[in-house]
């Protein structure tokens, strides 16, 4: 049989992390096993939809290289894709009426008022209302009369309140449940569309979907879909219920974490390369625990049976070192085209753009931190004169003050500026002297940069700079150096 999988977002916002992870293991698992990904809309929900999301879901598939084979805008014979167009087609309503009719559901016709009537008890912290099967008990002249009537309804599951149902989880195993603790869930709601809890059944059966991957939240509903696999005669699918995914401090990833969607990730800078990568590792690891994967690599390594059940912990130090990876490894003109708008916004003066990004490519972790390697070249920042103390280097306050003395008349004689030109004249200088070359280079890059750290050497620096910031720098290093 051909392996067929799904992605199946409900259009409620930016793509969360966990979502975009379920989308790839789906895509990974069809195409390593040569088989088709498919897209659905899942909208049922319409208080949950929000405009312009489903724009954010092809936009994102797009980027991230998760072609689907099928979906709204791609038929492949199993449409219509989007659950509020396949609601219009009755198919919801007709496997409905066909549980009625086996006596797997029901018509339920309580209002508001005798529902908030109901007890209620506490699962996993949250309150939740078992209905009592009520209406289970009406005849088929009351159910005929009130239908006849045009009374609101929706269709509930009638489920056993004895005996116990298995299911199988690919990563958790065989998990049996007490028949007593399924309610009887809603299948069709007043309004006329399936609950998700319906239409994924009867969605992911018609579409002909053997894997189905998703978050762990949807673990405790599973014994009720299975029951309605069962009850229709069906094969269930593979279910894969993924773990949590977690921040530093093991609390469910949140919008507050300020990463956890693809969008905000991409808005700090990440690669969408990068990002895919580290998605793909989380709750998943190859044997050899190899960590950089292109996607092709990915569709040939990845094998589901090796998704790990613990949590998974969203670690933005591991993602940063991965984009500095990636970011090494990328080709020049690309980075440089991806950066460009990010050296722009630090540097306004004219300079050597060309050469600041082939200074920070090997340096830099993601485009956010380009600003941080190179805001000293717009602006000399204010600095600790013990920066010019360097044990290494044998330089001090006062060994640094006699060499920009007296490297400041030969760099105000230079005329050429580059940096091979530069480097002669200051390894002549430090010749002439029998100085190290440290003892010189290093308070001249003090003093040009004002960092501890930076993307170049000290004549590179002043290549870029040019004349006239170098030696203005020079001489604000010379008069801070007296005055201390
Ligand atoms: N529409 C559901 C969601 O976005 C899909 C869950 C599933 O994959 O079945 O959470």
């Amino acid at each position: 049989m051909k392996v067929r999988t799904r992605y199946a977002p409900s259009p409620t916002g930016r793509m969360h992390v966990g979502n975009l992870r379920s989308a790839l293991y789906e895509f990974l698992i069809a195409k390593h096993a040569g088989g088709d990904f498919m897209l659905r809309i899942e909208d049922t929900d319409q208080e949950r939809f929000v405009e312009g999301a489903t724009e954010i879901i092809y936009r994102t598939l797009e980027k991230t290289g998760l072609k689907h084979d099928e979906g709204p805008d791609k038929d492949g014979g199993y449409g219509p894709y989007v659950q509020s167009e396949r609601m219009k087609t009755g198919i919801y309503m007709k496997y409905a009426k066909e549980l009625i009719d086996k006596g797997e559901a029901y018509y339920c016709f309580c209002d508001k008022e005798r529902l908030e009537s109901l007890k209620t008890s506490v699962v996993d912290g949250k309150e939740i209302t078992v209905y009592d099967k009520h209406c289970l008990h009406l005849s088929k002249e009351e159910i005929e009369k009130n239908l006849a009537e045009g009374k609101p309804f929706v269709i509930r599951q009638n489920n056993p309140t004895t005996g116990t149902t298995t299911f199988h989880d690919e990563l958790y195993g065989d998990i049996t449940v007490d028949n007593s603790e399924l309610d009887d869930m809603i299948l069709i709601k007043s309004d006329g569309y399936p609950t998700y809890n319906f239409a994924n059944v009867i969605d992911d059966h018609t579409m002909n979907i053997t894997h189905v991957v998703r978050g762990n939240e949807y673990l405790s509903s599973s014994p009720k879909y299975v029951r309605l696999y069962e009850a229709l005669g069906w094969e269930v699918p593979t279910y894969i219920h993924l773990p949590l995914i977690t921040d530093e401090n093991h609390k469910k990833l949140s919008k507050r974490s300020g990463h956890a969607s693809f969008e905000d990730l991409i808005e700090q800078g990440f690669i969408t390369e990068a990002v895919v990568n580290y998605i793909a590792l989380l709750g998943w690891s190859p044997e050899d625990n190899r960590e950089i994967f292109t996607l092709d690599e990915l569709i040939e390594k990845f094998d589901y049976h090796r998704i790990n059940k613990s949590p998974s912990v969203f670690d933005i130090q591991k993602l940063r070192w991965m984009n500095g990876e990636y970011i090494k490894m990328m080709d020049f003109d690309k980075f440089y085209e991806s950066a460009l708008p990010y050296i722009k916004e630090v540097i306004t003066k004219d300079m050597d753009y060309k050469k600041i990004a082939e200074m920070i490519k090997t340096r830099i972790e993601t485009y956010r931190y380009i600003k941080d390697h190179i805001d000293f070249l717009q602006e000399l920042p204010e600095y600790d004169l013990h920066m010019y103390e360097h044990k290494k280097m044998k330089t001090d306050m006062d060994s640094s003050l006699k060499v920009l003395k007296e490297v400041l008349p030969i760099l105000e004689a230079q005329e050429d500026y580059s940096n091979d030109a530069l480097y002669a004249t200051l390894c002549d200088y430090v010749a002439k002297n029998e100085y190290k070359n440290g003892y010189v280079m290093w308070p001249i890059r003090t003093a040009v940069s004002g960092k501890q750290m930076t993307p170049g050497g000290a004549t590179e620096l002043m290549a870029l700079l040019g004349k006239e910031e170098s030696l203005k720098r020079i001489r604000k290093g010379i008069e801070l150096l007296e005055n201390r």
